[in-house]
């Protein structure tokens, strides 16, 4: 069961909690002592806290030292986006990185116009990862991996790849509580049929992003706005 995450308006060793986040905690969560949950300020901190006590329509917690809050997502989003032509892939990076994305799986598909990656431009999608990490607030530097021929990918427990010919729109989406999200988009001449049934085997569900064609580097942005939108506090 994921921790609640509980709003408090300072991190102390000991909070009493009143008002709406109380009700919410003993009314909807219905937590009882002992329960665990993540108690958070405004400030970009976190810690691990305790149900010592409900009473009244209070809740009194215990709570561990604050943490820096490392501002992930709920789910592990893992961006699969085949190699485009030009720096296209250096806007796809930075956006995602500010987005949540925790790694990138570039690859290199049927229509890829490029057929690989120089050392010198994979290590320039690192460092933009790292700055905009940083500049995003986040704790954890996105990874971008070595080029993988679509062929080499592993099934996934979740995934979703853009197809614009396909009726489920991105909303339809039972998205997970937790794990790990596979998210696949294609090159600028898109992905062959056979491609999308591959894909589909590995366990990404078509999902399409609206009556329009979206260019190859729009496209991975939106699946990644999509998961980024799972969670905000
Ligand atoms: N020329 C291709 C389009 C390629 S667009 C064609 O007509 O099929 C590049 C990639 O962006 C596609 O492979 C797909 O993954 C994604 N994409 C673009 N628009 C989309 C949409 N409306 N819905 C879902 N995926 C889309």
């Amino acid at each position: 069961m994921r921790k609640p995450r509980v709003f408090v308006p300072e991190l102390a060793p000991e909070i009493r909690l009143a008002g709406q986040e109380a009700h919410h905690l003993i009314h909807v969560l219905r937590v009882e002592p002992g329960r665990e949950v993540l108690a958070f300020d405004g400030s970009g901190l976190e810690a691990a806290a305790r149900v010592v006590k409900v009473e009244g329509g209070a809740v009194v917690l215990a709570v561990a030292s604050p943490e820096p809050a490392l501002r992930e997502p709920p789910v592990a989003v893992v961006l699969h986006i085949a190699l485009l032509k030009g720096d296209k892939l250096a806007g796809v990076v930075r956006a995602g990185s500010e987005l949540g994305v925790s790694r990138f799986v570039l690859l290199v598909t049927e229509r890829s116009v490029p057929r690989e990656m120089g050392r010198t431009k994979l290590e320039r999608l690192r460092r933009i990862a790292v700055e905009a990490a940083k500049q995003s607030g986040r704790a954890r530097v996105p990874e971008v991996a070595e080029p993988l021929a679509l062929a080499e990918l592993s099934p996934v427990e979740f995934g979703l790849v853009a197809h614009p010919y396909t009726p489920t729109t991105i909303n339809a989406i039972n998205w997970p509580e937790s794990g790990a999200v596979a998210l696949a988009s294609g090159p600028e001449g898109g992905f062959t049929e056979a491609e999308v049934e591959h894909l589909t085997g590995l366990g990404f569900a078509p999902v399409c992003l609206g009556p329009r064609i979206l260019r190859a580097e729009t496209a991975p942005l939106v699946l990644a706005a999509a998961a980024a939108a799972l969670r905000c506090l």
